[in-house]
């Protein structure tokens, strides 16, 4: 769907933390069924991990080249993310040492003063084609920074830039979209559009409806079920008074997993048609209900409760726990058994 939106641009799959927290061991075989041949990882161990996995996939590192990591990314057949006029001329004196171009992505920054090199770095690097012609250069990319505000000045500001800074590297392909860059406008999307968060479900347009399937269902078994009368207390802090009889069901699960602890008194949960609310704190390894309103027989224990479903809740969560829903996808705790759904790796 998001390739088809990009109007024909390659569509790489953003991998890095461990694809968002969803496990890249399985996320990456399953992107390439899909077709996609070009992914992105923050880190050297991100890259390794995706070429073991997909030997002949592009693995792309966009912490860049770090001092002294040559070799490793020859050997390792990375493509790095050159984010300064240092490392373009270390990647650049080490493919002429090896006597072969080296494939490499460029990055200029247009707004975010993150990485990437700044308009007056391009413009050394313009006077220096040779550093260039060493390298096999696949994309010059630059990365959004109010993408998700459709309206936001700062997109066609940063398109602008972008533009400009792109005429002074002329003929290579370019790449500028994440995943609500592909939602600007053909405008955005280039050679190569680089969607991570809309692939794991995310929405994209946020304040519009969501246009991506769901991808992550969270959920979890009641271990306890519990009446709670008026004047009685919820978890630590004693922050929850229970004002009427109240029945108490207790999950384990917790913030220990990534179950934020600004969700306290704020997330819900749902079983069956019943959507219950988070009473008190979250705790480590554990998180109260209040089930109430759900029929006795229907919330006991070993009754599944679901914590994150359809595809508004992941991004609904999130803005209740006073973050975005990245976070609580890379937040999703090693303890979770992590069960995919579909077609095993090949
Ligand atoms: C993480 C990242 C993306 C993907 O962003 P999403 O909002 O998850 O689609 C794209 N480009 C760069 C440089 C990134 O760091």
């Amino acid at each position: 769907m998001l390739r088809e939106r990009a109007g024909g641009a390659i569509c790489a799959g953003m991998v890095k933390a461990n694809a968002y927290g969803l496990g890249v061991r399985r996320v990456a075989p399953a992107l390439w069924r899909a077709g996609c041949r070009h992914f992105f990882t923050a880190n050297m161990d991100g890259a390794v991990m995706l070429r073991a996995l997909l030997p002949k996939a592009r693995s792309h590192v966009l912490n860049g080249l770090l001092e002294g990591g040559e070799d490793d990314m020859t050997a390792n057949g990375v493509v790095p993310v050159l984010n300064d006029l240092g490392q373009i001329e270390r990647w650049s004196a080490h493919a002429r040492r090896l006597g072969r171009r080296l494939p490499a992505t460029i990055h200029i920054d247009t707004g975010m003063s993150r990485l990437g090199l700044p308009p007056y770095e391009v413009d050394k690097l313009a006077e220096r084609p040779e550093l260039v012609e060493a390298l096999e250069i696949g994309h010059v990319m630059s990365h959004l920074a109010c993408a998700d505000e459709v309206a936001h000045p700062m997109n066609a500001e940063q398109l602008r830039r972008f533009n400009a800074l792109r005429a002074m590297l002329p003929g290579l392909p370019a790449s500028l979209a994440n995943s609500s860059g592909i939602f600007l406008g053909s405008d955005y999307h280039f050679d190569m559009v680089r969607p991570g968060y809309a692939i794991y479900g995310g929405n994209p347009t946020p304040g519009s409806s969501n246009p991506m399937n769901a991808v992550v269902t969270l959920r979890a078994c009641i271990i306890q079920v519990r009446e709670v009368g008026p004047g009685e207390t919820v978890g630590y802090g004693a922050h929850f008074t229970a004002q009427q009889p109240t029945r108490v069901a207790t999950i384990p699960v917790g913030y220990a997993d990534g179950y934020l602890r600004s969700l306290s008194g704020r997330g819900s949960a749902r079983i069956g048609e019943f959507e219950v609310p988070v009473i008190g704190r979250v705790s480590m390894d554990l998180v109260t209900l209040d089930v109430s309103r759900v029929p006795e027989d229907k919330a006991n224990v070993g009754t599944w409760v679901e914590l994150i479903w359809g595809s508004d809740m992941l991004d609904d969560l999130a803005a209740r726990a006073g973050t975005i829903g990245y976070e609580l996808l890379t937040a999703l705790g090693g303890r979770y058994p992590r069960v995919y759904c579909g077609q095993e790796p090949s």
